[in-house]
């Protein structure tokens, strides 16, 4: 008898009809013999309303009591999904992040699950129960309600899926795996048959949301391999596994954008030590996170310029920090711009091979796409562009790559060993 985890995403559970045609499936595998534990979303869109129903009661909603209104979503669907089990004669348990032992640190809004209580779940398992758990909720040590950020229902399942040793995590969504890019941008998007984790944890962190990035990094350290398949249809999906040689082999296996962050940029800072501390220490301070910087000199002698992005949500705030900061620090003058998207490449094979960033700026530049910042890594080159050219740019890159094409049969890019 095999141990199976599932997830159900938003769209998979958006109304009674989907429930119940979801609870089918699932009733199907457990008759094939299986104990089966599944983790819900909330319906499709709920999440969205709750945040914009606390906003309607206050400005700045309290972040504890975000957490406990925004935790009643995915309490609707389990409650729902379980109702429609029992109706077709099989047993189930809906269970909270809490009582399901859910354990996370206190970082209301985007906690991280510290530990998982196994017994409860483990308990109702061998009564022989469907256990249908809470996507997204834990609770700290002193008792709160936590969630663990947008899409951490699939955290919920890959946590679980390791701490109960699964034999099976499978994350059922509205898309059959994960692509070259996101099939709702460019229609010649491929499946990928499996990809690295250090790739989709690339891919979520640069704005793939197919995958919640916590829920990869739970799947790398504990191993677990990671289905990503369709609730619609039967299609395999794809298999997040760890990295073999025959991954290496394939240059670019995705294509990401995202459209969440802003710039801001600080002009003739001077150029001596400890300038850089001066400007982000008190940015880090509001709790801001900065992703991309870049410093460059200045047409001033012994000054620089230094370029950064923020999550658009706190632009307003950076840019005033930023004019304070600059006035102290005698910095020239401060400017930014909200409306830019980062495009990324991604793949392990990057690795061992060149060409890549050429063949990226080549194919911006044939659409007139202008680069305003470049950041690199091992296995991916970001470049942040106007926004309104995102999804131009998505298409170019993934034809300039040949990312339709199944790799194998090769693609234009010089290998150097
Ligand atoms: P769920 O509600 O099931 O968690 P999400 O909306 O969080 O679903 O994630 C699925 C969506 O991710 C798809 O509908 C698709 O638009 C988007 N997506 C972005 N990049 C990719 C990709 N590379 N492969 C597959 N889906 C992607
Ligand atoms: N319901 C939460 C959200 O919309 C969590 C999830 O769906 O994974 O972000
Ligand atoms: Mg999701």
């Amino acid at each position: 008898m095999a141990l199976v985890v599932q997830k159900y995403g938003g769209t998979s559970v958006a109304d009674v009809e989907r429930i119940r045609s979801v609870a089918r499936r699932v009733v199907e595998r457990k008759k094939a013999g299986n104990d089966m534990v599944v983790v819900l979303s909330a319906r499709a869109g709920d999440t969205d309303r709750l945040i914009a129903l606390a906003h309607e009661m206050s400005p700045h909603p309290d972040p504890r009591e975000l957490d406990v209104l925004l935790a009643t979503g995915e309490q609707i669907t389990i409650a729902l999904f379980s109702m429609a089990v029992k109706d077709m004669g099989f047993e189930a348990v809906s269970m909270t992040g809490y009582q399901a032992g859910i354990i996370t640190d206190h970082q209301y809004g985007h906690a991280r699950i510290s530990w998982i209580e196994t017994l409860p779940v483990t308990e109702k398992l061998k009564e022989g129960k469907i256990v249908v758990v809470a996507g997204f909720q834990g609770y700290d040590d002193e008792g709160n309600i936590t969630t663990l950020g947008r899409g951490g229902s699939d955290t919920t399942a890959v946590a679980l899926a390791a701490a109960l040793k699964a034999d099976a995590c499978e994350i059922y969504t509205d898309v059959e795996g994960v692509y070259t890019t996101d099939p709702n941008v460019y229609a010649k998007a491929r499946k990928l048959r499996r990809i690295s984790y250090e790739e989709m944890l690339e891919m979520a962190s640069m704005g793939a949301k197919v995958l919640h990035i916590r829920s990869v990094e739970f799947g790398m350290k504990y191993n677990v391999p990671i289905w990503v398949r369709s609730s619609f249809t039967d299609d395999p999906g794809t298999l997040v596994t760890q990295e073999d040689a025959e991954m290496e082999k394939v240059v670019v296996s995705g294509i990401t954008y995202s459209k969440k962050e802003a710039r801001v940029t600080v002009t003739d800072v001077p150029d001596v030590p400890g300038m850089a501390f001066k400007l982000f220490d008190p940015i880090a301070q509001e709790g801001i996170n900065v992703d991309m910087i870049i410093q460059g000199s200045s047409a001033v002698p012994g000054r620089a310029n230094i370029s950064f992005t923020v999550p658009k949500a706190d632009y307003e705030k950076t840019m005033a920090l930023a004019e304070k900061i600059s006035k102290e620090i005698g910095a020239g003058y401060v400017h930014g711009n909200p409306n830019i998207a980062k495009v990324s490449v991604i793949g392990v094979g990057m690795r061992s091979h060149t060409g890549v960033a050429s063949v990226m700026f080549h194919a911006l530049a044939k659409e007139n796409i202008n680069i305003h910042m470049i950041s690199t890594s091992e296995i991916k080159i970001s470049c942040v562009i106007d926004e309104k050219y995102t999804e131009l740019a998505v298409r170019v890159l993934h034809d300039a790559f040949e990312l339709h094409k199944d790799p194998h049969n090769g693609i234009k890019i010089h290998e150097d060993r």
